[in-house]
């Protein structure tokens, strides 16, 4: 079973031992344990962590909440995770030098913007994270001072949506932890 699919078996196991179901402590524990094991809780073990299956489990843990969602409280945002992400992408962000800032603008169009749209990438925003951190942006102009500076907020915004919407966000959410 790949860790997705063990994933949503975990996951599903969670919510049907929890006290709001058959409250089955004994279980709902074991549960747990497993599913920490499935899924990284920091941003440092996020980075090493293939982006697929975040952004996999990343869907799981929105369909899960979404559906909790809907059956508890009707009008409850939908938690979209491009909401914060969108403007992040489309605007060329800022740098400590002019020089380097010209250099980022320049290229976002062909090195952000073209592939995000090409790979959907509203959807995947720590896939999309990830692909902006690849980009040889000192190939491209920007001093290593600033390459590094954007590539850590990348990282701390990967971190950031991952806490929001990834496995843990939502068990917290649903006060599974
Ligand atoms: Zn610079």
């Amino acid at each position: 079973m790949d860790r997705v699919r063990r994933s949503a078996r975990v996951s599903s196991i969670l919510r049907i031992t929890s006290p709001k179901q058959l409250d089955i402590p004994a279980l709902h524990e074991e549960a747990k344990k497993c599913f920490d094991n499935l899924f990284p809780k920091d941003a440092q073990e996020l980075a090493r962590f293939k982006c697929e299956h975040a952004e996999e489990a990343m869907a799981l843990a929105l369909q899960n909440d979404i559906h909790r969602h809907n059956q508890t409280h009707p009008r409850t945002i939908h938690p979209n995770s491009s909401d914060r992400f969108t403007p992040l992408l489309f605007t060329p962000p800022p740098t400590s030098h002019m020089n380097c800032t010209d250099a980022l603008a320049e290229h976002w169009m062909s090195m952000v913007i073209s592939p995000a749209i090409d790979n959907s990438a509203m959807g995947k925003p720590l896939q999309t994270l990830e692909s902006m951190k690849g980009v040889d942006w000192v190939g491209l102009g920007l001093c290593e001072a600033c390459a590094k500076d954007k590539i850590d907020e990348w990282t701390e915004e990967q971190a950031a949506v991952w806490e929001t919407y990834g496995w843990s966000g939502f068990l917290i959410r649903n006060k599974m932890l």
